[in-house]
């Protein structure tokens, strides 16, 4: 959008790119917006992304805000050209709502960007959109249907990344091992991840973002526990470990399968670690089922947790069921919260005393393949995204300790 922006003469703009995902989520971008007016008295204000693309009346309608456009349009040269040349805020009292119909987009650009700054990490958006309809879930109203982007320009995507200095790409997406339903020959996210690997050999570390486990094809299987440029480190999207509420959810794993997805992987390549997203009190969730979400972070052997407090948002089935109130729903989350940084903790105990390869990142931080933060007490003069062999010392906190070995 930066670089649409400039290229279209765009001056003086903020744009806000907002989550839809949780009420808090929308909250914040609110709080953003009257924000930015007060810092940017005679900027125009733009908003975009998921929330403005769900509610976009309700964004136009704050004094604040210039123009709302939609996901698809903020991707669009001539969107850009047509604000550049809108007339200037205060001219016009109208706001500008330029939000079309999501699930009409069948295609995702490649969006062919050459770096990322000195980030780094390289992010590569493989896949928008979702075809499912989980009963919690706003996002496929915010992003659309599921479309790839074909193998052919995720791979030049990637040589321009790793041409500009990134060792690391992680791949994105919202439901990526949907990835190639769409395309012509319907690859799976495993022959992508396959080709990425095999064609762009300059490539240090792939890394995968969220996955949904029950999705994960025999290709992908062998490349994440056979390949040690995959990074060892997988995030599901597991979302309760209760059968019950799976069901209630309309997730398509069942709380066995995930424990035995992590236990084959683990068995195949024991320096894997695994991440979560787990939501908090959804709807009818009683403690018995609740009980079932703390102990499959021990039985699966998860390490990194992001605990979602239920949040129930207008429009989706999930809003509708009988809700849990929200002091047990905080509860919950915050009782979660602990035992995830129990894990973690556990998890980092048994990494001190190692050497271990890091990719440097800003602020004397570098991350491990497994995703662990390093505080690196000599680290001052790597280059970020410089590769380094460090020793962990200690651990502080969520943090590891280490120095350039
Ligand atoms: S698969 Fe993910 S993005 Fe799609 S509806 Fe379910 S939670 Fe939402």
């Amino acid at each position: 959008m930066r670089r649409l922006a400039g290229a279209a003469g765009l001056k003086d703009a903020v744009v806000i790119n907002t989550c839809a995902v949780t009420n808090e989520a929308v909250r914040t971008a609110r709080q953003n917006i009257r924000r930015a007016r007060r810092a940017r008295p005679g900027a125009r204000i733009i908003v975009t992304g998921c929330a403005a693309q769900t509610a976009p009346d309700d964004f136009a309608a704050m004094s604040e805000v210039d123009a709302v456009i939609g996901n698809h349009e903020k991707l669009m040269p001539r969107e850009w050209r047509a604000l550049a040349q809108a007339p200037a805020p205060g001219d016009s009292d109208a706001t500008t709502v330029r939000v079309n119909d999501i699930m009409s987009v069948r295609e995702t650009a490649g969006h062919l960007i050459d770096g990322y700054g000195d980030r780094a990490r390289a992010f590569l958006q493989i896949q928008n959109g979702c075809d499912h309809r989980c009963t919690f879930c706003i996002i496929p109203f915010g992003r659309g249907n599921s479309r790839s982007v074909p193998v052919s320009v995720a791979v030049e995507q990637a040589k321009r990344l790793t041409a500009a200095g990134h060792h690391e790409i992680v791949l994105t997406g919202v439901d990526m091992t949907s990835y190639g339903c769409d395309l012509e020959g319907a690859p799976t996210l495993g022959a992508l991840v396959a080709a990425l690997l095999d064609q762009v050999p300059a490539l240090a570390r792939l890394r995968l973002s969220s996955v949904d486990g029950a999705e994960i094809d025999a290709e992908l299987f062998e490349r994440i526990t056979g390949d040690s440029r995959v990074a060892p480190y997988l995030h599901l999207s597991l979302q309760s470990g209760d059968n019950m509420i799976l069901k209630r959810m309309k997730r398509r794993h069942t709380r066995e399968q995930a424990i035995e997805l992590c236990h084959n992987i683990r068995a195949r390549r024991d320096d894997v670690a695994f991440g979560a997203d787990i939501i908090a009190g959804f709807p009818t969730e009683s403690e018995a089922m609740f009980a079932r979400s703390l102990d499959i972070i021990n039985e699966a052997g998860l390490q990194y947790l992001h605990v979602f407090p239920f949040s129930p948002r207008q429009g989706t089935p999930a809003a509708l069921m009988p809700q849990v109130p929200r002091a047990i729903v905080k509860e919950r989350a915050a009782r979660l919260r602990t035992k995830a940084a129990d894990a973690l903790h556990g998890f980092l105990d048994t990494l001190v005393g190692r050497e271990e390869l890091a990719i440097m990142e800003s602020g004397g931080r570098a991350r491990l393949g497994n995703f662990a933060s390093v505080k690196v007490i000599n680290g001052e003069t790597a280059a970020i995204g410089a590769a380094c062999q460090l020793r962990l010392t200690a651990r502080a906190g969520d943090l590891l300790i280490g120095e350039v070995a």
